[in-house]
């Protein structure tokens, strides 16, 4: 493999020599300069591989056959959409690297495509989804527009174990600061009314049993929570990410 950080290379000694006639001058005994890449963070691909969903990171050999074939990559011309580098960053922990691309995973499809490929049966897709939910819970990416849906959808289900699909349609308006115009809310609604699917008001029934279940539910989305406050504290960069 060439060389091509020129200034890890240190030359002994450099001489002018002549061997039967032939000018063999150069640079003698070369040799790279010992370094220490003090910015890697094994953490982070420790986090992804002990992930249900992460742990194949492990397996990948770099061959490049999933960016090759991944659609964003190659169809959509999404060049700086590339699994493979995405996952070589997590191997080796470049953090800083990394969070260049905390929006960039998420355009991820799920074609799969990948997955199919990958000689080494790597699960691209669910480790690129992993890496990206890394980047998100320790806030190197903004809340994006769906993680703001996911919270809104969540504690409306919360509620009563139904969705409210009205009070959820609000809570949303008022996250993202829209205004639907009256005219469309009048036709979704009475879309929603004929198909049975409105259940909105004080008086909509709740889910039988919904007590214990949404105890569960709450208690299980409290703990995720605080596993994400954890791991936002113990992977913070010292330079808050910056580069
Ligand atoms: S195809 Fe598999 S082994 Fe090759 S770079 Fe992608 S994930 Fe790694
Ligand atoms: S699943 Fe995602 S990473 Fe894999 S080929 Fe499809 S778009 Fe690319």
């Amino acid at each position: 493999m060439p060389i091509v950080e020129k200034s890890l290379v240190e030359v002994d000694r450099t001489e002018k020599l002549e061997i039967d006639g032939i000018d063999v001058s150069g640079e003698w005994n070369t040799f790279l300069r010992s370094r220490v890449q003090a910015h890697l963070d094994v953490r982070i691909s420790d986090w992804v591989k002990g992930q249900p969903q992460g742990e194949t990171i492990t397996r990948c050999w770099q061959c490049g056959t999933c960016t090759a074939g991944c659609c964003m990559h190659t169809d959509y011309g999404l060049t700086e959409f590339n699994p493979r580098y995405f996952i070589y960053l997590a191997q080796v922990g470049y953090e800083e690297e990394l969070r260049k691309y905390a929006t960039t995973v998420w355009r991820c499809v799920s074609c799969n495509k990948c997955v199919e490929r990958c000689p080494k049966g790597v699960k691209v897709e669910e480790v690129i989804h992993t890496i990206g939910t890394y980047l998100e819970m320790t806030g190197a990416a903004p809340e994006s527009p769906a993680d703001r849906f996911d919270r809104a959808y969540a504690s409306n289900l919360l509620e009563r174990g139904i969705l409210d699909e009205a009070a959820l349609f609000r809570t949303y308006e008022r996250l993202e600061g829209r205004k639907t115009p009256a005219r469309d809310l009048l036709r979704m609604g009475l879309a929603l009314l004929r198909s049975g699917r409105l259940h909105t008001g004080p008086l909509a029934h709740r889910t039988r049993g919904w007590k214990k279940m949404g105890r569960v539910l709450r208690e299980n989305l409290e703990a995720d929570e605080r596993a994400r406050r954890a791991l936002a504290v113990s992977a913070a960069p010292p330079n808050g990410g910056r580069p």
